[in-house]
């Protein structure tokens, strides 16, 4: 069976259901890495809270995720220079920055297989870009170096090199950082009124009410479905192969990224647009035939990340007309950084507290974005196509992936076994799957 290598002997602390009602100043819904942050940081200030998980906490997306922690988001910074300028690509670098620097000191105290490593984004053909990638980068502060002596074993462009960056073991950092918190697992929440959110056996009331369930589950509000799609991705961990001394990507979004723990070999790729045909596991199987013939497959996993309009997440209130309800969502599948980042600027919110990094990553920006034209396409075109197979998020054909014999939808990402049952979000309930 497919699994992760994080899920592998990591013992998860777990918490009991909700049975009843209750009242708290800040409800966090959804336990992946950033509900779980958002609690952490609201527990040390003290503050009142419940977090509400509908699975069991770190179930989601974040057992699968490859934990690189690094502000080196791909080619970030020249994409955000020339979009949004120069002083909101320095507070999206700021931000992450300061994940960054929270990880280190809360991995101080907690073993969590946390390393320095130097992060890479290479080009596989165009030197341009990455040289581009340099000079924003030292335009913004920071010491980044161009490289082609790239520890690989195919040929690249060049590289843009970043160093001091780091990577961990998400789960390990999770069952410490989560051991006294105040959690309700296997609490699905199905809807919520402006300060109420019900669950099947129960409601919480609260003042303050956070949304970090993956894709945001509320459709009335902040146009979430038009805002993001969901990118899917492979990873495999390999014996025998090589040990990589720094976390690399492709700046090509379906390219390959690679990073070593213990004595395996990830390696990842294979992507594409959630409900769409891509490469999967088998690029990544004849990739290792091909550079690792000795190498032995011990984990193979796949996952997928919502993807914003603009690269940046969105971070901050559900919508203009909500103002007591919060957000995080669109992490553009550097979600380990960005989750750190949510949860200072979102437990500042709650606080009444201005927040320095807040308005880059504001969900009320602009959404007029060619990404916009595509969601929209996928959209007319699934929902026009006669299937009796339909997603119950907003009905869109549901297709079949053979890779992982699920039922996905290209227009949010759901997924459904192939019973119908509900794997991923933002569908919160199960297919009806007739042969
Ligand atoms: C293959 C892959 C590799 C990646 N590698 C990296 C990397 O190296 N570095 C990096 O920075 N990022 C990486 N990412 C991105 C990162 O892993 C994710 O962005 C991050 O883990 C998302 O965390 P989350 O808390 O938002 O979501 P999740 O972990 O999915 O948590 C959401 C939780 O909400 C719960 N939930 C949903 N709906 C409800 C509801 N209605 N009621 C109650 N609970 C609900 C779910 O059960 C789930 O537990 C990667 C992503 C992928 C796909």
């Amino acid at each position: 069976m497919k699994k992760s290598v994080w899920t592998d002997s990591i013992e998860i602390p777990q918490f009991d259901s909700l049975n009843g009602d209750r009242k708290t100043d800040v409800l966090i819904i959804g336990g992946g890495l950033c509900g779980l942050l958002c609690a952490y940081f609201l527990q040390r200030a003290e503050i009142d809270y419940i977090l509400v998980e509908g699975d069991r906490i770190a179930k989601g997306i974040t057992k699968n995720t490859t934990a690189k922690i690094t502000f080196l988001h791909g080619l970030i910074y020249s994409k955000l220079i020339n979009s949004v300028g120069r002083e909101q690509a320095q507070m999206y670098l700021s931000a992450n920055k300061a994940a960054l620097q929270e990880y280190e000191k809360m991995c101080g105290s907690i073993d969590c297989d946390f390393e320095r490593k130097s992060a890479y984004t290479y080009s596989m053909k165009d030197r341009q870009k990455i040289e581009n990638e340099v000079r924003a980068l030292h335009r913004l502060g920071i010491n980044a170096e161009f490289t082609d002596d790239l520890k690989l074993p195919f040929k690249t462009a060049g590289a843009v090199r970043v160093d001091n960056q780091a990577q961990f073991n998400p789960l390990k950092f999770i069952a410490e950082i989560s051991k006294e918190l105040h959690i309700y697992e296997k609490t699905f929440i199905r809807d919520i009124t402006p300060h109420t959110a019900i669950a099947d056996n129960g409601k919480i009331t609260a003042d303050k009410i956070i949304v970090t369930t993956h894709f945001p589950f509320i459709n009335k509000h902040g146009n979430y479905y038009l805002k993001l799609y969901q990118h899917r991705s492979y990873a495999a961990a390999f014996e025998n192969a090589q040990e990589m001394e720094g976390m690399y990507v492709d700046e090509y979004n379906k390219g390959m990224s690679f990073r070593s723990y213990k004595n395996l070999l990830f390696i990842g790729g294979g992507g594409h647009r959630t409900g769409k045909k891509g490469g999967n596991w088998n690029e990544i199987y004849d990739f290792a035939k091909r550079y690792y013939p000795d190498s032995t497959e011990k984990y193979s996993w796949a996952a997928q990340d919502c993807m914003s309009l603009d690269k940046i997440p969105y971070i901050g209130l559900y919508s203009k007309r909500t103002p007591d309800l919060y957000v995080a969502s669109g992490f553009n599948k550097w979600g380990i950084t960005s989750s750190m980042a949510a949860a200072m600027i979102l437990t500042d919110m709650v606080r009444g507290k201005k927040s320095e990094f807040a308005e880059v990553f504001s969900p009320q920006r602009s959404i007029l974005k060619p990404q916009l034209a595509v969601n929209g396409f996928e959209a007319v075109m699934n929902l026009l196509t006669p299937t009796p197979k339909r997603c119950p998020h907003l009905g869109c054909a549901l297709k079949w992936n053979r890779a992982e014999h699920t039922w996905d939808c290209p227009c949010h990402g759901s997924r459904f076994e192939e019973s119908g049952k509900l794997i991923d979000n933002p569908s919160t309930g199960n297919a009806k799957i007739r042969k």
